[in-house]
């Protein structure tokens, strides 16, 4: 007989020989997910056995982890800006950093504007569904290139009701146009990590996230010129692009704003001080 404590222990242990980053949380979230409970209710539950079932089904989660494949999807969900979002290995999986763009936004509208909003790379949706929440009058076109995104993000717009203030459509925007021109907002969070930088990354992203959410273009530049580009004809009078960025990009896509006639440049750091978040005006 084995005790949630003593499982968790043994499992951290695991977890931290296999070379995973945080064992003993991963180690508890995985448990936690097995027992179909908060987390911080393993804490009143340290001594109840855990039946075989649980063992077992416990052990084989275990070891996906240890294999690296991310927590988020074996657990199968991530939450984003307080909201609860299905993750599977077709889309990114939502991250902290992406919080920094979605205040930045939001901040600088009342949430009864009626805006039209794009999101270029929707992936699980996070962007565009959050900001279809907070901004309640808003109306969201989300593009994304994977018809097995658009399928995730689907489900998660159903799942927080926006469904109807939302259109999911398969579109390559690099090369491929789109009809309407009436954005007050465009915002995207595209693929930034270059080639070679791609090669460096921890496992669990390099080998279990979708490339092409990742990486795409030598130099990770490359997105941010042809969104800027198109995104001047697409945007209004008065809107605005918003882009997240990746480490030490900032400066570069502000240039290539400047050179598409974007203005008023503005550029947000995130909680590590890193600037994370550029937006333009077009004027
Ligand atoms: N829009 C999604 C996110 O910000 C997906 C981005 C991407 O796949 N590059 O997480």
């Amino acid at each position: 007989m084995i005790t949630v404590l003593e499982s968790i222990n043994l499992s951290s242990d695991y977890l931290k020989n296999k070379g995973i980053e945080s064992p003993r949380i991963n180690a508890e979230l995985l448990l936690a997910h097995v027992l179909n409970c908060k987390r911080l209710n393993l804490y009143l539950s340290f001594e109840r056995p855990l039946t075989e079932a649980e063992l077992k089904n416990y052990r084989e989660l275990l070891k996906r982890r240890s294999k690296f494949e991310p927590l988020q999807y074996i657990i199968g969900k991530v939450e984003f800006f307080g909201i609860d979002f299905i993750v599977n290995p077709s889309v990114l999986i939502p991250r902290q950093e992406t919080e920094i763009l979605i205040e930045t936004i939001i901040k600088q509208y009342d949430k009864y504007d009626k805006l039209n909003i794009l999101d270029i790379g929707t992936g699980s949706g996070n962007i565009a569904i959050t900001l279809a929440k907070y901004l309640q009058n808003s109306f969201v076109t989300a593009l994304d290139i994977s018809e097995d995104a658009l399928k995730t993000a689907n489900e998660n717009a159903f799942l927080n009701n926006v469904n109807g203030r939302i259109e999911f459509i398969r579109l390559d925007f690099l090369t491929e146009d789109l009809t309407r021109n009436d954005f007050d907002i465009i915002v995207s969070n595209p693929p930034y990590i270059s080639i070679k930088e791609f090669e460096t990354l921890r496992p669990e992203l390099k080998e279990f996230e979708p490339k092409v959410a990742l990486t795409g273009y030598n130099s990770g530049i490359h997105f941010y010129d042809i969104i800027s580009a198109k995104s001047i004809y697409l945007v209004k009078n008065g809107g605005r692009l918003f882009f997240e960025v990746g480490k030490g990009q900032s400066l570069k896509v502000k240039d290539i704003m400047e050179k598409n006639n974007f203005q008023n440049i503005t550029i947000t750091k995130d909680y590590l001080n890193i600037e994370r978040v550029i937006s333009g005006e077009n004027k």
